[in-house]
């Protein structure tokens, strides 16, 4: 069954997670104070109401506790972000993603009860210095504070080697998950596995690690 999704907050960020959640196919109620808004996104969305929701009553009524998954993407007003979560939690929506604006705001939200806190500027920031570092990195997600998954393209260095003879664990620390092929991932590579030309290596380690292996390796 389809999820049904409310994105509360039509900004670049709210808009396009609205947009593209219905271009995939799947119920989507955008919701905005703003009347612009809701006059942009009512042929996307397959509703569009204006509400403030620090309103309760107002949010209630919009029987937002029916949806699987509220995503709240307002930023600037943060006031606003925290008191919509609350009211949202208190509804017993299943699933609540908030935007956080700074760290104090994700400390906040993850207080009460926000089931994700998602903090986009800054996690392209850290995704795109990785990038700029190393072209080789095409994806970085954070696990923690310390701990990350990266996506490297396999350079010359490494075409031809094994695992074996590369020795990433040894030498940096870090794990190779996964190797990605054209038409193959092989998801419990071996020390024989060789390393081919346009192979993505899904590694993961602490960040330290991490930039030693991107430093010496990619
Ligand atoms: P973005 O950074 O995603 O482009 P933005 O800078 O346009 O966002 P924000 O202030 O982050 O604007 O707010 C995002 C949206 O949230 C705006 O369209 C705003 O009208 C809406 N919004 C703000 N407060 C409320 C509220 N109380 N109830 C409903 N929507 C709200």
């Amino acid at each position: 069954m389809k999820k049904q999704f409310a994105v509360i907050g039509l900004g670049r960020f709210g808009g396009s997670i609205c947009q593209t959640l219905a271009e995939i196919g799947h119920e989507v109620l955008a919701i905005d104070i703003q009347e612009e808004r809701i006059n942009d996104f009512a042929s996307i969305a397959t509703q569009a109401i204006r509400c403030d929701t620090t309103d309760e009553q107002a949010l209630r009524e919009l029987g937002v506790r029916n949806f699987d998954h509220v995503i709240v993407a307002i930023g600037e007003n943060i006031q606003a972000s925290i008191l919509t979560t609350l009211i949202l939690k208190d509804l017993e929506v299943p699933y609540i993603t908030v935007k956080a604006q700074n760290d104090y705001h994700e400390k906040v939200l993850s207080k009460i009860g926000a089931t994700k806190v998602i903090h986009p500027e800054r996690d392209m920031g850290v995704r795109f210095a990785h990038n700029l570092i190393s072209e080789n990195v095409l994806e970085f997600i954070e696990l923690s504070q310390d701990h990350s998954l990266v996506e490297i393209i396999a350079s010359e260095k490494m075409v031809g080697k094994t695992l074996l003879d590369l020795d990433i664990r040894a030498k940096y620390g870090c794990n190779i998950m996964a190797i990605k092929s054209e038409d193959h991932l092989n998801i419990s590579p071996r020390a024989e596995d060789i390393i081919k030309k346009g192979d993505l290596l899904v590694v993961i380690g602490s960040n330290r690690d991490i930039s030693k292996l991107e430093e010496n390796e990619t």
